[in-house]
């Protein structure tokens, strides 16, 4: 049913107790104090904000920080949710990624502005690309597909679908990380109820699931 376990979406139809109180249980889990936590706006743009305090960043998809204890967070159901970690440089980054900020190279973005700023190598980057929309289910029209890598486009029978995971990781190979530095979750949130969130499937009765990432203090 919608809202059921611990939607964590805060612009969703669900009461807004119920919602902060299921952030608690997360920040909870992650022992993190709530002014350290950092959430987005997520507006499907490319905006890429270096943040060092916790709160709500409007009009961003991507957090990058150097500051230990500060946790990123990204919610999502069925866009797929990036986190990166150099752990050379100690930097994190924790990205949105539906098809229009991944199409608009956000995660080449914050691997331009993690090298530029922060002097990280990309092929000492770790990468988790976390649960989301998968190929099995993601159909799509030509006015997406026609912006993504051919590799990423599956036909079935006169339908495409969309392999999001695979255009990310492709862009992040491209970009210099090294393949065996990505992890790639297998999950799709569409056909996998009981388990996932997913807006496709259940629309703006969805609820949002947490993606987040901290380096210990
Ligand atoms: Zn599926």
């Amino acid at each position: 049913m919608p809202f059921d376990t611990l939607n964590c979406g805060l612009n969703t139809p669900d009461k807004e107790a119920n919602v902060l109180r299921n952030h608690a249980l997360v920040y909870n889990f992650a022992e993190v104090e709530k002014e350290n936590v950092a959430l987005m706006g997520q507006v499907h743009g490319s905006h890429v904000e270096i943040v060092g305090s916790g709160g709500i960043y409007r009009e961003t998809d991507a957090l990058i920080t150097s500051k230990p204890g500060l946790m990123l967070c990204i919610q999502v159901a069925d866009c797929v949710p990036l986190l990166l970690n150099d752990p050379v440089r100690n930097i994190i980054a924790a990205v949105h990624c539906g098809w229009k900020p991944i199409t608009s190279g956000i995660a080449e973005k914050c691997v331009q502005i993690m090298t530029e700023e922060f002097s990280v190598k990309p092929e000492s980057i770790l990468a988790a690309i976390g649960p989301s929309a998968g190929k099995c289910c993601y159909e799509v029209g030509l006015d997406v597909a026609e912006h993504l890598k051919p590799e990423a486009i599956c036909k079935h029978d006169s339908r495409l679908h969309a392999d999001l995971k695979k255009e990310l990781w492709l862009r992040l190979v491209d970009t210099g990380l090294i393949a065996q530095h990505i992890d790639v979750s297998n999950e799709c949130t569409i056909c996998n109820e009981g388990l996932f969130y997913s807006y496709r499937r259940d629309g703006i009765q969805s609820g949002r699931m947490l993606g987040f990432i901290k380096m210990k203090k």
